[in-house]
């Protein structure tokens, strides 16, 4: 379908179908008068019509006349929904008939108005909650196709090592006696390494999840950004230590206030200086620098390491986008970790964006409302 020419983001563009010329122009004067609303209309005289002009261009509501001459209102209501059309449709009568009413809110219609019952400024009011209503929906049915979408990849993600763990289990219950003591360690060597990547995947996800349905409610506190970067660089000197990757922190003396929730930053913090350190080869350097400028404070985690291509980095921050499975030394990866981060940030208002080079390394960035002018206190 093609957009009408001219068309702004503010008009709602009505589609009017009825048989009785006169009473299409009642409408739509009424229409053109609307205080709030600003609407173009378009006259439909009979189904065939209606179904060419639909054919062709896009309109936001219909106003469907349930009599259109020998053709019926109602058959063109079922016809259009059963072709996939999801714009409201307002069914319009000459009579109060609850029959009617039943039959076409079970074919699909948005709501019901009597003709001569209405005045302009209930038709606008109809028009904008159908609307209204209408965003709502295909608001929610995106929220279900993303959560089945992830519902999706995390089973598959959890096959593969549930497949492992019942093999090897399988193998040792059936074999054992036969199977040397190295080997036998081995094999649960090989189960517990997937049944801890099953348990982080389905923390993440459970993480996820209840951010995603808006539990996330932050303990927001006067947090030093300097002493709690301090506090995660040393955490992850452990993680990094094996593979000799330093981690370094660059800040200024002056403290770097800002209102955060204590746990939920340091979690975003080692995210990304865990993956500094994932995708680094050994011998690599993450930094994590710090500064203040324009009311916000800047905290950049940039490392080394094997960088990011450019048609990956615009879907980074989406739940399970993985570029490769794993790290530079086959490090476990759920592609969870950056979605998580994406919405804390967004929860505290800030905002986080990346620059990556393949070969290069990467750098993310974070800014958030800085604190600093404001009195430090305690909690
Ligand atoms: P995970 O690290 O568990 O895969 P993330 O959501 O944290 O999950 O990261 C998603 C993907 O983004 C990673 O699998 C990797 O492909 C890419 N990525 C994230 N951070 C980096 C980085 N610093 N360097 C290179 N690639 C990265």
């Amino acid at each position: 379908m093609t957009e009408l020419p001219g068309r702004t983001a503010a008009e709602v563009w009505v589609l009017v179908v009825d048989d009785d010329e006169d009473d299409a122009q009642i409408v739509r004067e009424l229409l053109a008068g609307a205080d709030r609303t600003r609407f173009t209309t378009k006259w439909a005289c009979d189904s065939q019509q209606a179904l060419a002009v639909l054919g062709s261009e896009t309109f936001d509501v219909l106003l469907l006349d349930v009599r259109l001459g020998p053709d019926s209102g109602l058959e063109l209501l079922q016809q259009l929904r059963a072709s996939g059309l999801a714009v409201p449709i307002v069914m319009m009568t000459s009579t109060t008939d609850p029959l009617l009413d039943d039959l076409a809110m079970a074919a699909g219609a948005t709501d019901y108005l009597v003709k001569g019952r209405f005045d302009a400024v209930l038709l606008e009011r109809t028009i904008r909650y159908a609307l209204s209503n209408h965003r709502q929906r295909e608001q929610l049915a995106a929220v279900v196709r993303r959560q089945n979408e992830i519902l999706g990849t995390a089973a598959h993600d959890l096959r593969n090592p549930l497949g492992i763990v019942q093999g090897y289990a399988t193998l040792l219950g059936e074999r054992l006696e036969q199977i040397p003591i190295v080997e036998q360690r081995k094999l649960l060597g090989r189960i517990g390494e997937s049944v801890r990547f099953m348990v982080m995947l389905i923390d993440d996800l459970l993480d996820l999840s209840s951010i995603e349905s808006g539990v996330i409610s932050l303990a927001l506190e006067q947090v030093d950004l300097r002493e709690l970067v301090e506090h995660v660089a040393e955490l992850d000197r452990v993680l990094a230590r094996p593979k000799e990757i330093e981690i370094v922190v660059e800040a200024s003396d002056r403290p770097l206030h800002a209102r955060l929730d204590r746990r939920r930053f340091q979690q975003v913090l080692q995210n990304l200086v865990g993956n500094g350190v994932k995708f680094s080869h050994p011998g690599g350097e993450v930094r994590i620098s710090l500064s203040e400028a324009d009311g916000a404070i800047r905290i950049t985690v940039r490392d080394r390491g094997i960088g990011i291509g450019p048609e990956f980095l615009g879907q980074i921050f989406a739940p399970f986008a993985r570029e490769r499975g794993a790290g530079t030394q086959g490090e476990r990866s759920t592609g969870l970790g950056l979605a998580i981060v994406r919405r804390i940030i967004d929860a505290h208002g800030g905002r986080i964006w990346v620059e990556s080079e393949v070969g290069v390394g990467t750098a993310f960035h974070i800014e958030v409302p800085s604190a600093n002018d404001v009195e430090a206190r305690p909690a």
